[in-house]
């Protein structure tokens, strides 16, 4: 069967989260972004000796057990107590909020 494609306009995180899964449940995806690097607003940049952190500063998802913590952790984005990320999995989190 042919694999089916989807195309995604814009890298930041929602567009590199939904990449992520998408390529982990088998579709061929692509990622177009208009900057020269992905994040979107989410973003860090360096000046001297200095990191700019112009997000997060509050991070929803970080109660153990949460949609969005399950979320975090899948991306990679979390490490669990041990200091592993989890990135392999593929649920399907649709539908879930918190
Ligand atoms: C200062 C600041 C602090 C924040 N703090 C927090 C926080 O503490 N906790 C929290 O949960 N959230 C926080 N947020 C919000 C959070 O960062 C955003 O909600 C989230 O990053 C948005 O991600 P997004 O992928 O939806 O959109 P964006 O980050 O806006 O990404 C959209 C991407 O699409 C690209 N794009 C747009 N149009 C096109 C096009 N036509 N073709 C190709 N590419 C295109 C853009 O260049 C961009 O990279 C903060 C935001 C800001 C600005």
């Amino acid at each position: 069967m042919k694999k089916r494609k989807v195309l995604i306009i814009g890298g930041g995180i929602a567009g590199l989260s939904a990449g992520s899964y998408l390529v982990r449940n088998g579709y061929d995806t692509e990622i177009f972004e208009a900057h020269t690097r992905p994040g979107g607003v989410c973003t860090s940049w360096k000046r001297g000796d200095y990191i700019f952190d112009y997000c997060i500063h509050w991070l929803v998802g970080t109660s153990s057990g949460t949609g969005y913590d399950c979320v975090w952790r899948e991306l990679g984005m979390l490490e669990d107590e041990q200091g592993k990320t989890n990135s392999n999995s593929q649920n399907d989190h649709s539908g879930e909020n918190n």
